[in-house]
């Protein structure tokens, strides 16, 4: 297939470049010590939602700033109508502005609520609805934070427990939230709550519900990961009163609602181009003076061939984040499709992870940055990968949905 631009879509990409080379402030530089992750939402050394409410006044100030010029834009939240607030860019459009970001290092806004929030708003919303959340979220003034799984329901989902009873105009929910991504950050949750406990199919006794985060009962206490960064959050509801009218859908119909969140997943183009700076710059270190004398070693034959294979690889996820946006843009929904490129990323971000360590033999097993190749970067990638293939749904669960809707085979 031939994903080159057309002449419009050059254009576009040359105002991308432009507007980033014009209009990203100076001042808001890359943290150093930031923990790198090889996930699309956090840009080498940025990670806006955490930059935003920093201590440093310069990096707070900064955030703000660059949200400021890409809301100018509506480029917080390309696709959505300019009534509220974005662009109304096509999928293609936006698939360049962000591969434009990407590669240019500089970081995506607001991730959570503008692409899985949003559309779910704009499709499942009242007027009401959209109107206060949409241009908040537009300008990067309020964040989200998705809380769906609970201890005991991740992939099985509709097992979750915690319960939201009606009391007059509001909903009073007690309960537990786990693995929530950048949880501690967030002004507003997105929260799944079992309203019909009694209901024939589990997942028809759920209810979407939407949380302002500083409602009295709630707690957000951050979970340290395997390298001691903390990306996400554990929340507890305690007697929490949410409005009847922060409701979205209709009651008990919830499990329809998140469906629709959980569709609109992202063509992958973030995660490709992150794979493709981390593989050059593995390159680029082993081809130096220092970094040469690595591929001398024993293990050098072994690890050149698994750089070829990545190589290909991220090609291929490439191809699939083109030919995902090709069907956004013909108006299809991706399904299983969504699935393959979600399965095919993960796994590829994990060996990508252990090639990078593997490389620099038992210097790989170096923790401290300084003196360590690369600044130990592959190996704190490695203990980052781990969570790839659980976070978005886990292989297997990606596996159960390519052979049963894409395949059609006969369930076990
Ligand atoms: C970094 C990170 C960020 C996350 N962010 C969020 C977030 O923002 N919001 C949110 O709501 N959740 C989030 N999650 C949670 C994530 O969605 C769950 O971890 C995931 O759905 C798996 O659920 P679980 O952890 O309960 O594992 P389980 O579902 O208990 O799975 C355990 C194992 O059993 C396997 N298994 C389970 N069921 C089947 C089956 N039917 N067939 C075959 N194998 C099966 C799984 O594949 C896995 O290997 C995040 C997780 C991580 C690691």
């Amino acid at each position: 297939m031939n994903w080159e631009d057309t002449p419009q879509e050059a254009a576009f990409r040359d105002e991308v470049r432009a507007f980033i080379r014009d209009s990203f402030p100076s001042e808001y530089r890359p943290d150093p010590e930031a923990q790198q992750s090889l996930e699309p939402e956090d840009v080498w050394g940025y990670e806006w939602p955490v930059d935003r409410v920093s201590e440093d006044q310069v990096r707070r100030e900064g955030a703000r700033k660059w949200a400021a010029a890409l809301a100018e834009r509506g480029w917080i939240a390309p696709r959505w109508p300019a009534e509220y607030g974005g662009a109304g860019l096509s999928a293609t459009e936006e698939f360049i502005l962000q591969e434009e970001m990407m590669r240019a290092r500089v970081p995506t806004v607001n991730g959570i609520g503008a692409f899985l929030l949003g559309p779910t708003l704009l499709k499942h919303g009242t007027d009401e609805q959209r109107a206060e959340h949409l241009p908040r979220i537009a300008r990067g003034e309020a964040t989200w934070a998705q809380g769906f799984s609970e201890p005991g329901a991740g992939s099985d989902l509709a097992s979750l427990r915690t319960r939201a009873v009606r009391d007059g105009d509001t909903y009073v929910v007690n309960g537990q939230k786990v693995w929530t991504s950048l949880g501690q950050y967030a002004d507003w949750l997105f929260v799944l709550v079992r309203t019909d406990p009694d209901a024939e199919k589990p997942h028809r006794g759920i209810t979407f519900l939407l949380v302002d985060a500083t409602t009295p009962g709630v707690t957000i206490r951050p979970i340290e990961d395997i390298r001691g960064a903390a990306p996400f959050a554990e929340i507890f509801f305690e007697d929490v009163r949410v409005p009847v009218a922060n409701r979205l859908g209709e009651e008990n119909r919830g499990w329809y609602v998140a469906m629709t969140a959980l569709s609109f997943e992202r063509a992958g183009i973030g995660a490709t181009v992150k794979y493709e700076q981390a593989l050059s710059e593995l390159v680029g270190y082993l081809r130096s003076e220092e970094g040469k004398g690595f591929l001398r070693e024993d293990w050098g034959t072994s690890v050149r061939g698994e750089i070829a294979r990545r190589y290909t690889e991220i090609r291929v996820l490439y191809n699939l984040a083109r030919l995902t946006v090709s069907k956004q843009a013909a108006g299809e929904v991706p399904g299983y499709e969504a699935s393959v490129n979600q399965l095919f990323s993960a796994e590829l971000h994990q060996r990508l992870a252990r090639t990078g360590a593997k490389a620099f033999g038992q210097y790989g097993n170096l923790w401290g940055r300084r003196d360590a190749p690369l600044n130990a970067a592959f190996t704190h990638l490695c203990l980052d990968s781990v969570a790839a293939t659980f976070l978005g749904g886990t292989s297997e669960i990606q596996r159960n949905v390519i052979a049963t809707r894409g395949l059609n085979l006969p369930r076990g």
